[in-house]
């Protein structure tokens, strides 16, 4: 059935078999598994998994679509109709596995919200290859920034391959890359906290950090971190500095 495509709702739709198979495989789904899909379309990716898995809850903004995949989609598929970023990620039972080819206009603040949230097993997303290069930086490259260190303090990431833009309809300006990602056991006490100094120190990356993040350096971290400037830390010196707030 066609489809009117939507580009306000990032709507590029998977056409290639091979790639939704890597995608999947990407995924290593298991009899067992409960799968969140964020944006299932038409369904490539959803109809291709539902028979490798027990549910999947396939959350879509489109009511066209949702419509479309009631109607034709196998018992296992939960469709629900809903914003991403509305949808209460608490509300699914037990561990669960994300799965996402992403809205290009909604990529980050659906990241932010996903590293939010623990209770998720494994997450294989596709995005544009300038935001997959960008979570992946490891630091002292111009691309990394405030997104790479978030997304490596919550989770251990890594790039698997790029697909290329012929292989959607509507074809998009750019290529994608998947990449995958797995929830880090860390404790950090002050998330709030942490996410300020990271989008502090941010704010001005040519600045040393004596001078951004001054007040929250600690006169032994001052001496450490004071004379670099924050695309030189990695994620885990951003914990250091966020752990040992000398304002308590
Ligand atoms: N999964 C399908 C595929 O791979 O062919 C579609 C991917 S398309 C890039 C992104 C999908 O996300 C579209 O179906 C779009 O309608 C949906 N979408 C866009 N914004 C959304 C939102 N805020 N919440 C849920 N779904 C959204």
């Amino acid at each position: 059935m066609t489809h009117p495509f939507r580009r306000k709702w990032g709507q590029n739709f998977l056409r290639d078999p091979n790639y939704i198979r890597k995608i999947l495989t990407e995924l290593n789904p298991q009899p067992e598994d409960t799968v969140l899909e964020i944006g299932p379309g038409d369904g490539a990716l959803t109809f291709a998994l539902a028979p490798l898995v027990s549910t999947i809850h396939a959350v879509e903004i489109d009511p066209l679509l949702v419509k479309q995949l009631k109607r034709t989609a196998p018992k296992n598929i939960h469709v629900i109709e809903e914003d991403i970023l509305n949808f209460d990620l608490d509300s699914l039972t037990g561990d669960f596995l994300i799965l996402g080819n992403l809205p290009y206009y909604l990529t980050t603040p659906i990241i932010f919200k996903v590293i939010n949230n623990d209770r998720w097993a494994r997450a294989v997303l596709m995005v544009q290859q300038e935001v997959g290069a960008r979570i992946t930086s490891p630091p002292g490259n111009r691309i990394y920034g405030r997104l790479s260190v978030m997304v490596q303090t919550y989770t251990a990431v890594n790039s698997h391959f790029k697909v290329p833009s012929t292989v959607f309809q509507p074809k998009p300006k750019v290529d994608s890359v998947v990449i995958s990602l797995r929830p880090r056991s860390n404790h950090i006490s002050n998330r709030e906290y942490h996410h300020d100094i990271v989008k502090l120190a941010f704010s001005q990356r040519r600045k040393k950090l004596k001078n951004t993040l001054g007040d929250h350096l600690n006169p032994g971290l001052l001496e450490i971190y004071g004379d670099q400037r924050p695309e030189q830390l990695s994620a885990d010196d951003f914990m250091v500095i966020s752990e040992n707030n000398p304002v308590g």
